[in-house]
């Protein structure tokens, strides 16, 4: 075997580690997993071929693959609660793509939130498949920011779309899912739940889940629940004819009934090859992690620091969509400091916190230099910040918007933002 380090490579992985080290990470889909997801994720799971699913593959040697699937299959159906589960989407667009793969055919109506409102790009975007393939229909949010269900509801009803997707990625307010459920179902449409960003908040029972309403669950892996990226995709139900030849055609009552089997299909062999098996053991690594006490703590802790530094940037003059939030991220507007998005993303990166530019809901500025920043608290969580840590934080930010031309104060902030980071070591054993 070759047994010779890249030196630039491992060099650059050393850096991109003290850049995770010494600055602050508020993108609010980013996270640092634990150092046994490392692990398992640098396993010799890799090696492995294993087409198919537990006890049907096309490979043979999969004995402790199929109890490593089923060992995170398991472990998923227990803390969403659950009956059907498929954990090997290779991430959050790919598991989207086979909901649709699985219950329409291309050219069907679908409808999904606006991503300049905060949907995603997979909910029927124009320059994304599920925007050129199906036909999409987008709804947005009231002028304020917050989900509109009655308008919702009156669209639904104009045209009758054949699946509804919910989930957000930019949105810091509760998800009525039972009012989207039956706004769908008296349609007579599929709903699927995207809980990419708040699966670790909904599995430690701080955002309502949206089993039991919806048909469908997609979720990554890799934001609030902490694990490796990757995804899975969720859903209740027997299935009832799994040796019968089905496919997306066969309508509605009859899809619904076989959504499980039309889900695996869709995965394998509609759309995947080989599973990265890997990431399934380090899903149910992170699985194992979100079952405990411990993971339900950091959760709430997630939501009282988003709440607290919400408040104290509200108190310093930056406008927060919707006043405030529920859940690990707020929305702000920057304008009301005389900057752009670009801008206050740009000055907060020289200042060591990393955040992302976003539209703001009716935002009248191009996509490309928003008027919005979003941030949220996932990994600063993690590293064990509360919220004294989060009004040292705004008053950080602030003074950064307020001075983002001074290269200077932005670098004293910097310096700032390595001491605080230094009090909150993150993979302290870690080195490549
Ligand atoms: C992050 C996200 C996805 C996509 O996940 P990727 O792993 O980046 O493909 C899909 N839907 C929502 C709501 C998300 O937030």
């Amino acid at each position: 075997m070759i047994n010779k380090q890249d030196k630039k490579l491992f060099d650059l992985i050393n850096k991109e580690l003290t850049r995770q080290q010494d600055g602050l990470e508020m993108i609010a889909s980013e996270n640092y997993v634990s150092e046994n997801v490392l692990r398992v994720m640098g396993s010799i799971l890799t090696n492995k071929y294993s087409e198919g699913y537990p006890g049907k593959r096309y490979y043979g040697g999969n004995k402790y693959i199929d109890e490593i699937e089923n060992l995170a299959k398991n472990y998923a159906k227990k803390l969403f609660g659950v009956t059907h589960i498929n954990v090997q989407p290779y991430s959050g667009s790919p598991a989207n793509q086979a909901v649709y793969f699985a219950l329409c055919k291309p050219g069907d109506k679908i409808m999904g939130m606006n991503l300049l409102y905060g949907g995603h790009l997979t909910h029927g975007w124009k320059v994304n498949f599920s925007g050129k393939h199906y036909e999409s229909i987008q709804y947005t949010t009231d002028k304020n920011g917050f989900l509109d269900y009655d308008s919702i509801e009156n669209l639904v009803k104009k045209e009758k779309p054949k699946l509804i997707f919910v989930g957000t990625t930019a949105y810091s307010r509760i998800i009525d899912f039972e009012r989207l459920a039956k706004i769908a179902h008296d349609s007579n449409a599929f709903l699927v739940a995207d809980i990419a960003h708040i699966a670790g908040l909904v599995v430690a029972g701080i955002h309502p889940s949206p089993v039991g309403y919806t048909d469908v669950i997609t979720t990554t892996t890799h934001k609030t629940l902490r694990g490796p990226r990757g995804a899975m995709i969720m859903c209740n139900g027997e299935q009832l004819n799994p040796t019968r030849k089905i496919d997306s055609v066969i309508g509605w009552r009859e899809s619904k009934q076989n959504i499980p089997t039309l889900i695996d299909r869709a995965v394998f062999p509609g759309l995947q090859g080989g599973p990265h098996n890997h990431t399934t053991a380090g899903i149910a690594q992170a699985l194992f992690e979100a079952d405990t006490d411990e993971f339900k703590k950091y959760a709430k802790q997630i939501v009282k620091n988003a709440q607290k530094l919400s408040q104290e940037l509200s108190n310093n003059g930056l406008k927060i969509i919707t006043g405030g939030t529920d859940n690990h991220l707020i929305l702000i507007d920057v304008t009301t400091f005389n900057i752009t998005g670009s801008q206050a993303e740009k000055s907060l990166e020289l200042a060591g916190i990393t955040v992302n530019k976003n539209a703001i809901p009716f935002d009248t500025r191009s996509p490309f230099d928003p008027s919005g920043i979003r941030i949220g608290t996932p990994a600063l969580t993690t590293r064990g910040m509360k919220e004294l840590e989060m009004t040292q934080i705004a008053q950080l930010i602030v003074k950064a918007l307020k001075n983002h031309n001074d290269e200077k104060i932005l670098k004293n902030i910097k310096s700032e933002v390595k001491k605080i980071c230094k009090k909150f070591p993150i993979y302290k054993k870690v080195k490549y």
